[in-house]
């Protein structure tokens, strides 16, 4: 199993307009964050979990020249705004629909944003194609099996994503943008790999957790590894990866796990 940070950051992204270092060091390449994302390489299924603004470019930079399906977590603008670009995909998978699966709410906005693309085949060549699907508690395949489950995220709840690897028997969960971790979500996440977390900053925000939030799930969850995602423009990648814990550390745009 292999998961491909595409972008690690929040909807500002950083370096930011008109205040481009906030409170980062900007000489290290990792503090350099487009909008949160990643790829994921299941048995050989190639699977993409959301579709930030920069997706076209993420997807240049990190050589992603297949996908298979397409998971929208939730329909913010961060998550959402890329999905256009996947027309290229429905081009190299001969012309057909790209099958979307997300919650009640993300598809009623995608149907909202890209209602020229909702079609079980591109309307001319190299226009995009989506095949819109309620995402179900399991979603079998070739490759491995995604379990999902809901996350609270302000007024709208966020698709929680865990990946379990057939052959390998390899296991990811995929938690971006929550302010908690569920009962259930704890149950999935047993025995996991990898975990991956919202950890937006130092201080308390509405809708996400906080960095000292997301350590103390993670440290319930237990993975052999975690990496906190969505970081805003003052988390610097040095000074906060000093302070966390041995098994945890931040995510950066371009990072690559074989699992
Ligand atoms: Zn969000
Ligand atoms: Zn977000």
């Amino acid at each position: 199993m292999k998961i491909i940070f595409l972008g690690t950051g929040t909807s500002q992204g950083v370096p930011m307009i008109a205040h481009p270092s906030g409170g980062c060091d900007l000489k290290n390449p990792k503090n350099w964050r487009t909008r949160c994302s990643v790829h994921i390489e299941m048995g050989g299924v190639h699977i993409q979990i959301d579709a930030a603004p920069e997706f076209r470019m993420q997807c240049i930079q990190n050589q992603i020249e297949a996908l298979d399906l397409f998971v929208l977590t939730h329909a913010h603008a961060d998550h959402v705004m890329g999905m256009d670009d996947l027309r290229r995909f429905c081009d190299l998978n001969g012309g057909s629909a790209i099958p979307v699966y997300s919650t009640t709410n993300g598809l009623l906005r995608i149907q909202a944003i890209f209602p020229y693309a909702i079609n079980d085949k591109p309307v001319s060549i190299g226009y995009p194609a989506f095949q819109l699907n309620e995402m179900p508690k399991v979603l079998e395949t070739k490759g491995g099996k995604m379990e999902s489950t809901l996350l609270p995220h302000g007024s709208i709840d966020v698709l929680g994503l865990v990946f379990t690897e057939k052959e390998s028997g390899k296991r990811i969960a995929y938690f971006t943008d929550c302010k908690a971790i569920t009962e259930e979500a704890y149950a999935l996440s047993e025995g996991i790999d990898l975990l991956v977390i919202d950890g937006l900053r130092p201080n308390v925000h509405p809708t996400h957790m906080t960095i000292n939030e997301a350590v103390a799930c993670a440290e319930r969850i237990g993975a052999k590894q975690t990496l906190l995602t969505h970081m805003t423009y003052f988390v610097d990648y040095e000074e906060t990866n000093a302070d966390l814990p041995e098994s945890i550390s931040l995510a950066y745009d371009g990072l690559v796990l074989n699992l």
